[in-house]
């Protein structure tokens, strides 16, 4: 299955789409990640796109649609894109990608959260150093005190922009320039909608039974 995931940052669409990579083996394609790595790679792109996510805004249409429509087409079982797209440019920019490379979209699952549970939810975010596995100070830690589930990882990452500040900034520009996208997946009949608010464990029961996968 081919899925969007849309929502506010820190609504749980990461970690929903690393477990659903894992038990269905459809791929995340998360474009914070690639951005993430294009800063590590230290490419001109990655200077750039730095500036633009330490403040918490969005980096240009142009560069991130340039960065999925090099990656997009290439998995088996299907895609995520969890984070991608962004504001109704990139939405219109994806419809041509898919209808070039032959791809069809199946749902937009929406996740829906209250804004204060968002900054609690940024401000106790961490991941694994070597797997990227997500975990939290309270809603999700470790089985074992500084060792990583999924990878026996001991190092631990906390990301810059999961600041007060910085996270303000963030939920701005979700409700000015994606939140539009609800509409526009709506009026195309895509549009799912999973109370974010519930436990990790029920926020995945219900994604799964909302794609009519189990249960
Ligand atoms: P997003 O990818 O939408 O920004 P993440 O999946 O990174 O969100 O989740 C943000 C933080 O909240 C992480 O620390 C994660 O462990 C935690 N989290 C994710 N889903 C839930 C949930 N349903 N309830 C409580 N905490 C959650
Ligand atoms: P989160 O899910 O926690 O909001 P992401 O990892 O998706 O964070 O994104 C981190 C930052 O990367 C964003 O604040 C933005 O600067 C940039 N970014 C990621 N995806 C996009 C996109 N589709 N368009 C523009 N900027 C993006
Ligand atoms: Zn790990």
């Amino acid at each position: 299955m081919n899925l969007i995931f849309l929502g506010p940052p820190g609504a749980g669409k990461g970690t929903q789409a690393q477990r659903l990579e894992k038990e269905a083996g459809a791929r995340q394609l998360s474009t914070g990640d690639m951005l993430r790595e294009a800063v590590a790679s230290g490419s001109e792109i990655g200077r750039r796109a730095k500036a633009i996510m330490d403040k918490g805004e969005l980096v240009s249409d142009e560069v991130v649609i340039g960065i999925v429509g090099e990656r997009l087409g290439q998995e088996r079982q299907g895609f995520i894109l969890d984070g991608f797209p962004r504001t109704v440019a990139q939405a219109e920019a994806l419809d041509r990608l898919l209808a070039e490379k032959k791809l069809k979209l199946d749902r937009v699952v929406e996740f829906a959260v209250d804004d204060e549970a968002l900054v609690d939810r940024l401000s106790g975010r961490f991941n694994c150093k070597s797997c990227g596995a997500m975990y939290h100070d309270r809603h999700k830690r470790p089985k074992v005190a500084g060792l990583c589930d999924r990878c026996g990882g001991r190092e631990f990452l906390r990301r810059p922009d999961d600041n007060p500040e910085t996270i303000r900034t963030r939920l701005a520009a979700y409700a000015r320039q994606t939140a539009p996208l609800l509409p526009y997946y709506r009026g195309k009949g895509l549009l799912l909608t999973v109370d974010g608010m519930a436990d990790i464990a029920q926020v995945a029961g219900l994604i799964d039974r909302a794609l009519g996968q189990k249960g």
